[in-house]
């Protein structure tokens, strides 16, 4: 299959004619059954009919992902949520007026309308109401449900801009929009609605502080932060390798001195051994490091950065053929637990602890 790439600018008030046209078209080809992968404000998404259950076959094709990892239902009107699911609770009516459009996915009882392929066989439904313009544009164009997982191949980082999306997607579907870089870098946070107290499935940019700003008592599944041993996460996507680069990553946490200390011996011993290696480390940190390739992602007093270059630089090692990979640790609590929870996926919980 050829894959159309189309550009549509960022910060742009309005669309011109010819990027209307585009994003018709691209709701065209979801209408008709097929997938376009589009950015949002978290990562790029891979769209299809949310409410055609070939649609959502296709796209665990296109991924490569296991067909019990359900998909996030994507609306452009908070008055769509009522069609899909069969009830809204009155928490979830004030997390939607606070946080929506925006980073939050919620889980529903899903209603008849929503296919069992769409929600990886469950009775519950995980929405969406997302803040950029180019999604709300496209959605509202594919006749307003889009099923859309993060549009990676299966296991690999999530893209952050349409090169990576082109990398995993070329030739599996019909259309990629190129809408530059996206804002926050990370997944949407992701809670449960169908429980008393709302229990938080995923960490993201919309922190457990926020929410119970909003709702009171919020509980997080316990097997967030925790290896992939234990107890199965609610969230059945959590439960997979997840973000992973082609080279071995492990985390090491103790004070910054040791750490670098720590990382440039091994990295030391791994050229020797004719390994390329590779540092993810903080602008606070970044000088200390002796590598092939050394990444700062920000400064540690701004989360939201380090969260939007995480992936990427990821991504960036691939493309560097980068074997060994070492990262320093992150804060578990607000944003940096979303930073955090990915990067343990992604090291397969390969973690060092320094005393
Ligand atoms: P992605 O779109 O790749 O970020 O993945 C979406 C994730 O949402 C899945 O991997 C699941 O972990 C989670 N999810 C989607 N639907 C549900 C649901 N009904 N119940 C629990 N978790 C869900
Ligand atoms: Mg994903």
């Amino acid at each position: 299959m050829d894959t159309e790439i189309v550009r549509i600018r960022q910060d742009e008030e309005s669309f011109s004619g010819e990027e209307d046209a585009a994003l018709r078209r691209a709701g065209e080809i979801i209408r008709q059954g097929g997938l376009v992968a589009f950015p949002t404000e978290t990562v790029y998404g891979l769209g299809g009919d949310g409410l055609n259950r070939e649609s959502s076959r296709k796209i665990y094709a296109a991924k490569g992902r296991p067909s019990d990892n359900p998909l996030i239902v994507h609306i452009c009107r908070s008055e769509d949520l009522e069609s899909i699911v069969s009830e809204v609770p009155e928490a979830a009516r004030k997390a939607a007026q606070a946080f929506w459009p925006g980073p939050l996915t919620m889980i529903f009882r899903k209603s008849d309308k929503v296919p069992y392929e769409t929600t990886g066989g469950l009775d519950t439904v995980a929405v969406r109401f997302p803040s950029h313009r180019v999604a709300q544009k496209l959605i509202e164009y594919s006749g307003g449900f889009v099923a859309a997982p993060s549009a990676n191949r299966s296991g690999r980082p999530s893209p952050t801009v349409a090169k990576y999306v082109t990398e995993d997607m070329d030739g599996r579907i019909e259309m990629i929009i190129d809408g530059g870089e996206v804002g926050i870098g990370l997944e949407s946070t992701i809670i449960d609605m169908t429980v008393m107290p709302p229990q938080i499935l995923r960490p993201g940019y919309v922190t457990r502080q926020m929410l119970a700003e909003v709702l009171g008592e919020v509980d997080t599944d316990v097997t967030i932060m925790s290896s992939d041993s234990g107890q199965a996460p609610r969230a059945p996507g959590m439960k997979y390798r997840h973000y992973a680069p082609k080279g071995e990553l492990v985390i090491v946490e103790g004070d910054a001195k040791a750490v670098a200390a720590y990382i440039n011996a091994q990295a030391q011993a791994d050229r020797r051994a004719g390994r390329k290696t590779g540092v993810i480390a903080t602008d606070e940190t970044l000088e200390q490091y002796r590598a092939d390739s050394v990444k700062g992602v920000g400064t540690r007093a701004d989360e939201e950065t380090i969260a939007r270059h995480l992936f990427t630089a990821l991504r960036e090692f691939d493309d560097e053929g980068v074997d060994s990979i070492y990262s320093e640790g992150f804060e578990s609590d607000g944003l940096g637990q979303a930073i955090m929870n990915r990067l343990l996926k992604a090291a397969g919980h390969r973690v060092v602890r320094l005393q």
